[in-house]
């Protein structure tokens, strides 16, 4: 793997300074009853938690190739990318993933099952791609895409990927095809700049 290649799809959130439910400055400290420390407010109680975000998306297939995005935002700007993004609040895993590949691929695709979950605890996040079957060749990328174009497994830009998790579920796929089984992968991305 590429050491260098960050997880990030934005910067990761950073700490709040005001309370969102008064307005007053937030103390960091570890609260009674509790093992590490959190964003409390010491005017109204409120304790803020952070916890890791879910990314989903999705290695769309279509014949012997698949589907790949060129980043048109940062960060890593021009690389490409498997559709992917963010959870949003009251979707599925799977309706998450789906929404990325239209918005960023415009592509049509049926849902296949789970293939690679990834935790990157030092990013705060827990990737999920699916399989897709793509159903048309006709592509219709969103503006958070430079291009949207299928590759076969020769042509995958492997320096000109975007994320290790982009990556290693690519690597998995290449070798997994050899067999013709997918299990599910499960497997972490260690920290590249351990403190
Ligand atoms: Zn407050």
């Amino acid at each position: 793997m590429t050491p260098h290649a960050p997880t990030l799809y934005f910067p990761a959130p950073r700490a709040q300074q005001f309370c969102s439910q008064c307005g007053e400055r937030l103390t960091r400290l570890i609260p009674p009853d509790d093992n590490r420390e959190r964003d409390v407010c010491e005017h109204c109680g409120a304790v803020h938690y952070q916890n890791p975000r879910n990314v989903v998306g999705v290695l769309p297939v279509w014949g012997d190739k698949i589907l790949l995005c060129r980043r048109a935002i940062e960060p890593r700007y021009n690389k490409w990318t498997l559709p992917a993004g963010f959870m949003e609040l009251g979707e599925t895993t799977a309706q998450g993933a789906m929404r990325e590949t239209q918005e960023e691929a415009g592509a049509q695709i049926e849902l296949g099952p789970l293939y690679t979950i990834i935790d990157v605890p030092h990013a705060e996040q827990v990737h999920f791609f699916y399989f897709a079957n793509v159903l048309s060749e006709d592509l219709y990328p969103g503006p958070e895409s430079l291009e949207a174009r299928f590759f076969r497994e020769d042509e995958i830009p492997w320096d000109e990927l975007a994320f290790r998790t982009i990556k290693s579920t690519l690597e998995h796929y290449v070798a997994d095809r050899k067999s013709g089984t997918f299990p599910i992968r499960y497997y972490e991305i260690p920290d590249p700049y351990p403190k």
